[in-house]
């Protein structure tokens, strides 16, 4: 089973201890469902394996980025990584504190520095030299001191979708690391900014762990060398990548062994460990509840049309990703192979090709599974479809954390 926090209880499918079927009715569909001890068992994974080294997790905020999510990790004691000044605000709002946060990203704004300085965030990935020129001009400006790690790009294959990957040169992310070392190799001409640690991100969706291994060297190497200079690097930010398994029977790369490689590599050593995990943290604690609309028999094929779409979860289209579909009632009985497909009008938009479905009608549920990360952030409007409800399981209680959008909501701030 993909999902650990999403089960079958007398044929019917469960998050924790809420049965799906009673959040469709008290919620309707198409709705997003989180596990709140899948999300927070996941990042005390990552805190128990890394214990014995001086450690930060950072969230990535954009793989979720809903405040009740954002919230649920605060209290835990999580950092967050934001890719843009819109993130920030999602993180202070939650009660993220700003000393926690590092700011990635390869097209930051001016603006978007200046309220980062402002809130104090603890340190800036850079990813090139105007952005540094920019940093500074406005570091200076304000008077703040930025800690700063350039976003060293390693050159390495992460061996993932090649949307998701963006650790090798010709991708527009990091620095070189000739570049990276030449830049450090002028600080002093960087003032105010400091340069105290060096980060980086390959990519996402990892499960070859080696490759990490391999970052890590060279990740090491650097920082050691830029010591030796005279620099005052004090961490390492390895970035997130971790994958988990969307498939069935496929596992998630596991955290503890991933940690527990870092852990040895950084035992003794006099640097601490930053990471950026975003998907192994919320990508199996979420699912999209969805409803049959249409049971539609074509020529050659039988086509489920739900009332979830593109516009909710773009990863089948964007990525040609797999996400498995479960039935919320599931009593047995014969299988049908359907395509289940939502109603916008392009052939791309699909949630499941040629799968063993039981016989379905008009008003059953389906969850889209692993659907935690990656999924509401990059809902649209297409088509002018409100936005789905999201709701947050915990134990046998469940609450909606975001409503569903209103025809209003569609045009709001539009003139005519
Ligand atoms: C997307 C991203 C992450 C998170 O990646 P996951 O694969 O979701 O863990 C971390 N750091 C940076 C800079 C990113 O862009």
């Amino acid at each position: 089973m993909p999902l650990q926090e999403f089960h079958y209880r007398d044929s019917q499918l469960y998050c924790e201890d809420a049965a799906l079927s009673a959040i469709a009715q008290a919620v309707g569909t198409p709705t997003y469902v989180y596990s709140a001890s899948a999300i927070r068992e996941n990042y005390r994974a990552y805190e128990r394996a890394l214990a014995d080294v001086p450690h930060r997790i950072h969230y990535a905020v954009k793989a979720n980025s809903s405040l009740a999510v954002l919230a649920l990790l605060a209290a835990e004691g999580a950092g967050f990584d934001i890719v843009s000044g819109g993130e920030l605000y999602r993180v202070l709002r939650a009660g993220g504190d700003p000393s926690t946060v590092v700011y990635s990203g390869v097209g930051k704004t001016a603006a978007e520095l200046e309220y980062a300085l402002e809130q104090g965030i603890g340190a800036f990935n850079c990813e090139s030299e105007q952005e540094l020129d920019m940093l500074r001009e406005v570091a200076a400006r304000i008077g703040a001191k930025p800690a700063v790690a350039l976003r060293v790009n390693p050159n390495i294959d992460a061996k993932t979708h090649p949307y998701i990957s963006t650790g090798l040169s010709e991708h527009k992310f990091g620095i070189g690391l000739q570049a990276a070392e030449s830049l450090y190799g002028e600080a002093a001409k960087w003032s105010p900014l400091e340069f105290t640690g060096i980060s980086c991100h390959i990519g996402s969706q990892i499960f070859d762990t080696s490759v990490f291994e391999e970052v890590l060297s060279q990740m090491l190497a650097l920082a050691a060398r830029l010591c030796a200079s005279g620099l005052p690097i004090e961490g390492i930010n390895l970035g997130g990548g971790l994958a988990v398994g969307y498939e069935q029977g496929q596992p998630s790369a596991s955290i503890a062994g991933y940690c527990q490689m870092l852990s040895s590599a950084f035992a003794g050593s006099r640097f601490a460990l930053g990471l950026e995990p975003g998907r192994s943290i919320v990508g199996q604690a979420g699912a999209l509840l969805t409803s049959v609309l249409v049971y539609k028999q074509a020529d050659r094929k039988i086509f489920l049309v739900v009332d979830g779409a593109m516009n909710d979860l773009l990863r089948p289209a964007l990525y040609s990703a797999h996400h498995e579909i479960l039935p919320v009632f599931d009593a047995g009985g014969p299988r049908l192979l359907c395509d289940v497909v939502g109603p916008v009008c392009e052939s791309g938009d699909f949630f499941a090709t040629g799968r063993e479905l039981p016989a379905c009608s008009a008003g059953d549920l389906l969850a889209v599974a692993t659907a935690g990360a990656y999924g509401f952030v990059q809902a649209s409007n297409y088509n002018s479809r409100p936005r789905a409800a999201e709701v947050l399981v915990d134990g046998e209680a469940f609450r909606i954390v975001r409503e569903r959008e209103t025809r209003e909501d569609l045009v709001r701030g539009e003139a005519s």
